[in-house]
């Protein structure tokens, strides 16, 4: 048994994944006494696109941020005038008052990579380290954690905290549920900038957001930072597109004329405004953890954010509950009353999971009015794992 007492004063927590959770988690630790070491797989922060603006609401991300004392710099870095948020259909008539349910209370925009630099700028230096791939995490006989690490020295850690998001390495040691494909992909393009300034969708997106929707498809154009307008063609293509559809990525007219199919019932018009993209994609092919997944808490071993309770972006919450959920831990582990870090960590998951089962139930209601979608899950999910 450990108490957070000991955790703080001679321990070391060692994170996984420097993303919002991951970050967020380790700057309250730190500020709070804990020797933190975070472990990434990217080489550094800019070494790949973060996505585009996300909101971060008043109960959950600015708490967690006011929490960090980065009130200040998130001032500085957001937009409150990028709040405003428009629905259009597929023919290009305005459809007044829906989305709203998708976007009440919305806080203040910011561009997730300018979230995450902020967050990682307010670290003690060397925190964390780069490119650093974990492979597993196993217990060791005394009661602590082992890392392996791709080509590195392994890590020994007291605490492991699995803040890996989607594909969670350290998910496999909690359960053998994993996260669902939704049936929906996103598809995220920039709008070509020699082109849009002065352009229609410039003028139709004014300083915020625009959601195209029709026919169980949308298409979601955005104001960045960085003058970058960006776009999400959402579509229900199988797993593995465009690869099963024999083409890829990096073929820009292959891939134009596939999104110029599935839109083929939208006006022409409205086309026009949406296609005039650069040459990049990405693809995030949209996931989802059953709702109901539980898992026997483990002594020293947690995970939050994405790696818990991924769904996919309809609600616009997944970085806002990754960044309360770190706050909630790290409360949890610095409650000097809870005696144990294992009953620290029970009383965080508990909390956690409670609160994910509803939003997870709230985001695929949304997925069913606007994409069709209607996932059965069956019985509630397996709470334990053979690993
Ligand atoms: C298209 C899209 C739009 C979105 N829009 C919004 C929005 O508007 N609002 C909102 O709140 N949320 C939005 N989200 C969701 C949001 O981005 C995620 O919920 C959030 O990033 C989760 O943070 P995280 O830190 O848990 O995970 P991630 O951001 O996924 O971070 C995980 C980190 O772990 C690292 N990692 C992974 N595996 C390993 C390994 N084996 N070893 C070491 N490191 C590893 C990764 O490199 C990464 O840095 C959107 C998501 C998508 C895909």
């Amino acid at each position: 048994m450990m108490s957070p007492e000991d955790l703080r004063s001679g321990g070391l927590v060692a994170i996984v994944g420097a993303g919002p959770a991951g970050a967020t988690l380790a700057r309250l630790l730190q500020m709070r006494g804990f020797t933190v070491q975070v472990i990434e797989r990217d080489a550094s922060s800019t070494a790949r696109p973060q996505g585009g603006s996300l909101d971060l609401r008043p109960d959950s991300g600015q708490r967690a941020v006011d929490e960090a004392g980065l009130a200040d710099a998130f001032a500085r870095a957001s937009r409150s005038e990028a709040k405003a948020f428009r629905m259009i259909d597929s023919q290009g008539h305005d459809l007044p008052g829906m989305g709203e349910e998708t976007h009440e209370d919305p806080g203040p925009e910011i561009d997730r990579g300018d979230l995450r630099q902020l967050l990682l700028d307010s670290l003690a230096p060397g925190t964390v380290a780069w490119g650093h791939v974990l492979q597993e995490v196993r217990p060791e006989p005394d009661g602590s954690w082992r890392l392996d690490i791709k080509d590195r020295a392994p890590v020994i850690a007291d605490l492991v905290v699995g803040a890996d998001g989607t594909g969670s390495r350290v998910r496999r040691r909690l359960t053998p549920v994993q996260p669902r494909y939704t049936g929906i992909t996103m598809l995220a393009a920039n709008l070509r900038r020699d082109l849009w300034r002065g352009s229609e969708i410039d003028k139709t997106l004014g300083e915020g957001s625009v959601m195209f929707a029709g026919g169980e498809k949308t298409i979601f154009v955005q104001r960045c930072n960085h003058d970058l307008i960006l776009l999400y063609y959402s579509m229900a293509v199988g797993e593995g597109w465009p690869k099963t559809a024999g083409f890829a990525l990096d073929d820009r007219k292959a891939v134009m004329a596939a999104v110029s199919g599935a839109y083929r019932d939208w006006s022409p018009g409205v086309m026009a405004m949406l296609t005039q993209v650069e040459d990049t994609f990405q693809l995030w092919p949209t996931s989802v953890m059953p709702p109901d997944t539980r898992w026997d808490t483990q002594p020293g071993l947690t995970m939050l954010g994405d790696a818990s309770h991924v769904m996919p972006p309809f609600t616009g919450k997944g970085v806002n509950l990754a960044m309360l959920d770190a706050l909630e831990l790290a409360d949890a582990l610095s409650d000097r009353a809870a005696g144990d870090v294992a009953l620290a960590i029970e009383d965080f998951e508990a909390r956690m999971q409670a609160r994910t089962s509803s939003e997870i139930t709230a985001c695929l209601a949304i997925g069913q009015q606007m994409y069709g979608i209607d996932l059965d899950f069956g019985a509630p999910a397996s709470r334990s794992t053979d690993a």
